[in-house]
């Protein structure tokens, strides 16, 4: 009983020193929620093996060989595609980051493992697949917005290198990308 009381009134000098009621102040005073250490553990340690495994994919992929891409593009490896003409194929990707993840890739690479790769003749797929982003997050009624990310090289976490553009959106994006 002893203990209530003082607890009580404790609740009310508190209260009165902030003037606010007794619920504004213990809404106003709740301790964030601690995000458990392991988390960041797990966080730490996917972001190393996805260092490591970008490294390892620039040092044995960037050699214009064949990718996964081209099976999906011959349609020998099945995809779930949003929008196709000529030159172009968009599909979903296999691990969503987002609600809508969609890749764009030009059909043929012609020397496009990466961005980093592009000469001038490359100009116009480079737009054609810019503009493909834009009626991907269109179709997919991304009209809140969205993000087109292209990952080049080791550094920039690029895991295919045939180049292709990622469409994010469905959800609050974060800034700035880790
Ligand atoms: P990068 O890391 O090179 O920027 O992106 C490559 C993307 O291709 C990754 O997001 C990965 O999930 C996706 N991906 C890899 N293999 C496949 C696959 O077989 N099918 C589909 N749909 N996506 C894939």
């Amino acid at each position: 009983m002893a203990t209530r009381a003082a607890a009580a009134t404790l609740t009310a000098a508190t209260s009165s020193l902030l003037g606010r009621s007794p619920s504004l102040r213990s809404h106003s005073l709740r301790v964030p929620r601690q995000v458990p250490p392991q988390r960041f553990v797990r966080h730490v340690a996917s972001s190393a093996n996805e260092e490591a495994a970008a490294r390892a994919a620039a040092a044995t992929a960037d050699t214009g060989g064949p990718t996964i891409f081209d099976k999906i593009v011959s349609k020998e490896i099945p995809s779930s595609v949003v929008y196709e003409d000529d030159k172009v194929l968009a599909f979903r990707d296999i691990n969503p980051q987002a609600p809508v993840h969609v890749l764009v890739i030009p059909k043929v690479r012609d020397g496009l493992t990466g961005l980093s790769k592009a000469e001038p003749r490359h100009a116009e797929i480079l737009g054609q697949l810019l503009y493909a982003a834009k009626v991907v997050a269109e179709k997919e009624g991304l009209a809140n917005g969205y993000r087109v990310v292209i990952n080049d090289g080791a550094e920039g976490c690029q895991s295919v290198y045939h180049l292709h553009l990622h469409v994010l959106g469905g959800r609050q994006l974060k800034w700035p990308p880790g």
